[in-house]
């Protein structure tokens, strides 16, 4: 984390549940949580994961400040929105999951090498570049991340599915050249840098 970073969050230093609240995207409402258990017995991927949305918010309202930021469990939330239907307290849930993981990389602290944040990134750099998703080189740049060997295997072990995606004309071979893009890149990319500056400012970042 950058020195005035640090600067940035040393107010909240012991107390987590009000940083979560006014620097998380709806942490607002994590204290209406009663605990009743119903997300993490809803989620699908509840099984599999070290901290359920209930236990996140249980380790905030606590102030397991590191256990919380540094929780690979935020980063695996599928978007599926099964808790928020279910939650009798209406908090929404995958917006804070989504907004821990969120606030985590902004800070420096999230789980490096965590697959969906390396998914995420490798995604983001993709759609700025030219305003749309270049399905191609988002693929490739995905199966080459771990390296050139690698990236062979995972092609290989993709080429039925890539040949069916090109049959149905799902996926243009051609996009590698070029593929499509907005008309107005750089007014886009301009507008995304605007968008930055502001939410830094309001929440006292620097990058
Ligand atoms: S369903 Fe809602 S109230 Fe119940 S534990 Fe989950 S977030 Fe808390
Ligand atoms: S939206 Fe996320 S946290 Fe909620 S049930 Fe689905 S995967 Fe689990």
């Amino acid at each position: 984390m950058s020195e005035l970073n640090q600067k940035a969050v040393a107010k909240y230093q012991n107390n987590f549940l009000k940083e979560v609240e006014e620097r998380v995207e709806d942490g607002e409402w994590v204290s209406m949580c009663m605990q009743c258990g119903v997300c993490a017995g809803s989620c699908p991927l509840g099984p599999h994961w070290e901290h359920s949305p209930q236990k996140i918010f249980r380790m905030i309202m606590a102030g397991k400040r590191d256990e919380v930021l540094t929780s690979d469990s935020v980063w695996m939330c599928t978007s599926c929105y099964s808790c928020i239907v279910r939650c009798p307290r209406k908090l929404p849930i995958t917006h804070i999951m989504h907004g821990i993981a969120h606030y985590a990389h902004r800070l420096g602290v999230a789980p490096k090498g965590q697959p969906t944040r390396e998914l995420a990134s490798v995604f983001w750099k993709n759609l700025v570049k030219t305003g749309r998703v270049n399905e191609l080189k988002f693929s490739l740049a995905v199966y080459f991340k771990d390296g050139f060997s690698q990236g062979i295997k995972n092609l290989l072990g993709m080429q039925g599915i890539a040949l069916g995606l090109v049959k149905a004309k799902r996926l243009n071979p051609m996009e590698i050249i070029g593929g499509h893009k907005c008309k107005d890149v750089g007014g886009i990319q301009k507008m995304l840098a605007k968008a930055k500056e502001i939410e830094d400012r309001r929440q006292g970042y620097t990058s």
